[in-house]
């Protein structure tokens, strides 16, 4: 099966970020240089790299999160007000490194659990761009001990 995918733009991704996927609760990823478009007291750590057995020491953030369920900059009218200058993350949505986001209405209707399916590619290269520049922006802590923020425990836990 072919997916394709254009970009509705039905705000679907805006809101309902936090979610427990088994390892804690998170909300938005966000870059080192994207915090300062959020409120800083809504901006909390995501996943850091350092030592520790069960605790982390001498941790270094290597990319923050929201810690809001709604995105601050999604208006009335399903609009993002940033849009130009809008995280990475977002730039790249639904499209993820390795995987494609079923939280997206477009992609969901296209694609079950059960079914492999092919990504019609076409017209998706500013959406690829970006997800390229994350995974540049994590490539040089990949091999170390990561470490991910639980906005429910507001502790970390270590990822590997
Ligand atoms: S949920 Fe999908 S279709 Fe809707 S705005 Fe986000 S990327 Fe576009
Ligand atoms: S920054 Fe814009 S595109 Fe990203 S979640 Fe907020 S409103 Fe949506």
């Amino acid at each position: 099966m072919t997916v394709t995918f254009t970009c509705q733009r039905c705000g679907e991704c805006c809101h309902s970020f936090l979610k427990n996927h088994g390892n804690g609760v998170h909300g938005l990823n966000l870059q080192a240089d994207e915090t300062h478009l959020f409120p800083k007291e809504h901006v909390k750590p995501l996943y850091a790299v350092g030592k520790g057995r069960h605790r982390l020491r001498r941790g270094e953030t290597i990319t923050y999160q929201l810690d809001m369920d709604t995105c601050p900059h999604y208006t009335d009218g399903k609009r993002c007000a940033i849009y130009n200058k809008r995280p990475n993350v977002c730039q790249s949505f639904p499209f993820a490194l390795e995987v494609v986001s079923g939280n997206c209405p477009v992609i969901k209707r296209q694609v079950t659990d059960d079914k492999p399916f092919i990504l019609e590619t076409g017209g998706l290269k500013s959406e690829f761009e970006a997800v390229e520049r994350h995974r540049k922006y994590l490539a040089p802590y990949m091999d170390l001990p990561l470490w991910i923020y639980d906005l429910d425990k507001q502790d970390w836990r270590k990822c590997k």
